[in-house]
């Protein structure tokens, strides 16, 4: 298959050809005909699939082969352009909604169309100004593309392809609401595109509520990151975890490596660690002005700077390819979160390194995230001794946990999971099939800030309750309504 054999027009074949792709993927196979025919699409795929092209290919096409209609109503404001636009591509963050308007550029250098992002936490001065002098295409988050509407900047009422990505993303960020205010706006004659890589319910149903007849496409991901990336653990004290950071990233210093931390206060003392005693490293969250961000990611994408600090939230969506381990530096509070985080690594075929770092108070973390693997991580096996827990690390997190229990009132056993026997701490402790001892200190009847989250999170219907299949499958499938 080829992309000539698509029917796309020959400027988007041109800046496809510039850019070496020589062959479309499943997804843009699957959806480049349909969409460029007017269809409406449900694409069930990941980011890494080639999904973007998948919808901006058949954007560029249409616009560009199409006049932009007379103004309905063009004596307005002096050159108000407000209402040229005639693509509007909604993303759930702004890393993503960047990456997605610098597709448009590259894809559609040749047409003649002009794209831009809009999204918050910067100046809105520079996006007003790429408005007013006439914008085919916007990409842009809802916070920020609402704030512009109500000011004027921006006018929905000529779009005729919208796309929402990574609907179940907008979900998860509590978007859906704003999301649905946008929609109301779009006129009802136009063409919807809909991506999302899974299917709860508020999105089948807001998919049935916005799409017409919607050519429906399922892309199986690839296989989960569970199975395909090599992962290991290390229990280790709050304290030496930056020294074990730093001996893994030195062992492999040519990787790019993410370490995710769980706060945003985390991600700066880790950089400021490292830094200390000579790794170069820098932080991505949400306190970070969004040119930092950016510096930081395009020096990780261009394999300048090898090592990026990452909350979840600012890691959302970046899609930097050839990620050669991640290292969780925290563990999640979520425990699927564990696989999306470790999912940045071994992608496309590539072979791919997660390691986790388990605290003395991390235990129950650990638990829900071996829940859901629905087996053990295995224990790493390269860890200097000065960072092995001392007798007096474990007494603590024992002491923690006895206490934890005794706040709670009964205690409960060990939930009938087969224990991790041997000495406790140390690498030897780490090697052996058994949980270290702090670890199988009784624990309370409380349920844990994980179990309690998972448990909202099933109400809500944003995730399932586990069964107990013998075998590990996608935690996350997609299932087109
Ligand atoms: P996406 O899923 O859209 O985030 O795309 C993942 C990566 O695949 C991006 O780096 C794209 O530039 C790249 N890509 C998209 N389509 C193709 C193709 N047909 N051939 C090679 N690379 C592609």
């Amino acid at each position: 298959m080829t992309f000539e054999s698509l029917g796309i027009a020959a400027p988007v074949l041109r800046a496809v050809q510039d850019l070496g792709y020589s062959t479309p993927t499943a997804i843009q196979i699957k959806s480049i005909p349909p969409a460029i025919a007017g269809s409406d699409i449900l694409g069930c795929a990941q980011t890494g699939t080639g999904k973007t092209a998948a919808f901006a290919i058949p954007i560029i096409h249409r616009l560009a082969g199409k006049r932009r209609p007379a103004a309905s109503n063009p004596v307005r404001r002096g050159n108000d352009r407000s209402d040229s636009v005639r693509a509007l591509v909604l993303a759930p963050t702004r890393e993503l909604a960047a990456q997605i308007d610098d597709c448009f550029k590259r894809y559609g250098k040749h047409s003649g169309l002009k794209s831009t992002v809009i999204f918050g936490g910067v100046n809105q001065n520079p996006q007003t100004r790429d408005l007013q002098r006439g914008i085919d295409i916007i990409v842009a988050t809802p916070g920020r593309l609402l704030d512009l509407i109500s000011q004027g900047f921006i006018d929905l009422r000529r779009i005729e392809m919208f796309v929402l990505d990574e609907a179940d993303h907008m979900l998860d960020m509590g978007f859906l609401p704003d999301v649905r205010r946008i929609i109301a706006m779009l006129p009802k004659q136009r063409q919807t595109l809909m991506f999302s890589a899974t299917m709860p319910t508020e999105i089948a149903s807001l998919s049935q509520q916005i799409l017409v007849d919607p050519v429906r496409i399922q892309i199986d991901p690839q296989r989960p990151a569970a199975e395909r990336v090599e992962q290991s653990l290390y229990h280790v004290a709050q304290k030496t975890k930056p020294a074990l950071l730093a001996h893994l990233l030195r062992s492999r210093a040519d990787d790019s490596t993410i370490v995710f931390t769980r706060t945003k206060h985390g991600a700066n003392a880790v950089v400021r660690k490292l830094e200390a005693i000579g790794i170069r490293a820098e932080a991505i969250h949400g306190n970070k002005s969004q040119s930092a961000r950016q510096r930081a990611l395009d020096g990780f994408k261009s394999g300048e700077l090898k090592v990026l600090i990452a909350t979840d939230i600012a890691a959302r969506g970046i899609d930097v390819s050839g990620i050669g381990q991640v290292i969780n530096f925290d563990l999640p509070q979520v425990a699927e979160t564990y696989v999306h985080r470790i999912g940045r690594t071994g992608r496309a075929g590539r072979s791919g390194v997660a390691t986790s770092f388990c605290g003395p108070h991390e235990g129950e973390l650990l638990e829900a995230i071996e829940r859901v693997l629905r087996k053990r991580i295995p224990a790493g096996r390269d860890q200097p001794p000065a960072t092995v827990l001392s007798d007096a690390d474990r007494q603590e997190a024992r002491d923690a946990r006895q206490n934890e229990g005794s706040r709670g009132g009964a205690q409960r056993g060990s939930g009938g999971r087969p224990a991790r026997g041997g000495a406790a701490g140390g690498t030897a402790a780490n090697h052996s099939r058994k949980r270290p001892e702090h670890m199988r200190a009784k624990k309370a009847k409380t349920p844990s800030k994980a179990s309690l989250v998972e448990a909202m999170l099933i109400r809500k219907g944003l995730t399932k309750p586990k069964p107990k299949p013998s075998h590990f499958d996608d935690p996350s499938p997609c299932l087109l309504p």
